[in-house]
């Protein structure tokens, strides 16, 4: 019923059925998603959004899915993902327009490729341009509020909205689109005109620091919590003696303790059986409450 409506809007076939979430996210765990659609323009996007609030149906919005817990139990409703067809990126000057669905150390390398400076920052950061606008991601010396101009966005009546920088309202992973129900269909960044060599130095002196530091080698989607204030997660877990420890499939990273990572027999509930762990620990020991980085769908099984 609903994959019929979809195939109207979208043309035969391309409605995906029951997909398991566990192929489209970085942590490898997640049951299936009752729907999943990949539109190929802005306007079938939007009227996917617009047939799914008309109809209460639930919507999913998913990126390069890097940062996400998706539950053993699947997703009813649709998700919709963007990364397969919307990820053009054009230069023009100092700018870069990217599509939502642009893998972020792309557009990364398309400003080196361009000697534009200002995204070195981002070439380790395995989300898309989407994800990273609404995470407002960012490491070491950069994140993406220093950047981003200019986002058009639909929101749930299927609108074109434009966005300039103070309504995106970006603060340390946090904007606007994480709850005003919008999605992002593309980013406008302005950069500076910079010094090629420079800008590869850097890059490659973050992805050096990365690969020190972080368990790339494993399932994760990355700091599984935000930085609390006047703290760092990795420390406060480390201090409950937390580093190593698993939870069925499930484990607080060896290299770095603000990671929880997948060991390869994961399933989701295990993950987040152990955020809900070392966040009550954390909390017992330093009364300090931290808050997942990590979006978390579907139902979880809350342990007693
Ligand atoms: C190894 C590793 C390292 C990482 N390092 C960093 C880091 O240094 N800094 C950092 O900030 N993050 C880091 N991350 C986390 C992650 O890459 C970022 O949060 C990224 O911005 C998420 O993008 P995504 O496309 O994967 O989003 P997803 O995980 O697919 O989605 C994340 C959220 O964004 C929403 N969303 C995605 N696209 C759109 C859209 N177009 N419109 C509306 N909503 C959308 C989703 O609905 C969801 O709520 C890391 C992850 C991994 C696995």
């Amino acid at each position: 019923m609903i994959k019929g409506e979809l195939e109207k809007i979208l043309g035969a076939g391309e409605v995906l059925l029951q997909q398991p979430m566990s192929q489209y996210t970085s942590f490898k765990v997640g049951g299936a998603a009752e729907h999943l659609v990949k539109p190929k323009d802005y306007n079938k996007v939007a009227e996917v959004i617009a047939f799914c609030s008309a109809r209460d149906i639930p919507l999913y919005v998913l990126g390069r899915g890097t940062n996400l817990l998706v539950s053993d139990k699947g997703l009813p409703g649709v998700v919709i993902a963007l990364t397969d067809n919307l990820a053009k990126i054009t230069v023009a000057g100092v700018k870069i327009i990217a599509q939502a669905g642009a893998p972020l150390p792309k557009v990364s390398s398309v400003a080196l490729a361009n000697k534009l400076t200002g995204l070195e920052f981002a070439g380790g950061i395995p989300g898309s341009m989407g994800g990273a606008v609404v995470m407002n991601a960012g490491a070491y010396d950069g994140e993406i509020k220093n950047v981003l101009r200019r986002v058009l966005a639909v929101n749930s009546q299927g609108e074109l909205v434009t966005f300039g920088p103070k309504e995106m309202e970006l603060a340390y992973r946090s904007s606007a689109f994480q709850h005003n129900g919008h999605v992002v269909l593309e980013a406008e960044l302005e950069l500076a005109p910079g010094d090629p060599m420079a800008i590869q130095a850097k890059m490659n002196e973050f992805n050096r620091r990365r690969r020190e530091k972080q368990p790339l080698e494993a399932a994760s989607a990355g700091s599984t919590f935000k930085r609390p204030q006047g703290h760092y997660a990795g420390q406060l877990i480390e201090s409950c003696n937390f580093r190593g420890t698993s939870l069925g499939g499930a484990a607080v990273s060896e290299k770095h303790c603000g990671f929880i990572i997948n060991r390869g027999y994961a399933t989701a509930q295990d993950i987040y059986n152990l955020i809900l762990k070392v966040q009550g620990e954390v909390e017992k020991k330093h009364n300090v409450r931290l808050m997942p980085e990590v979006k978390i769908w579907g139902e979880f099984i809350e342990p007693r």
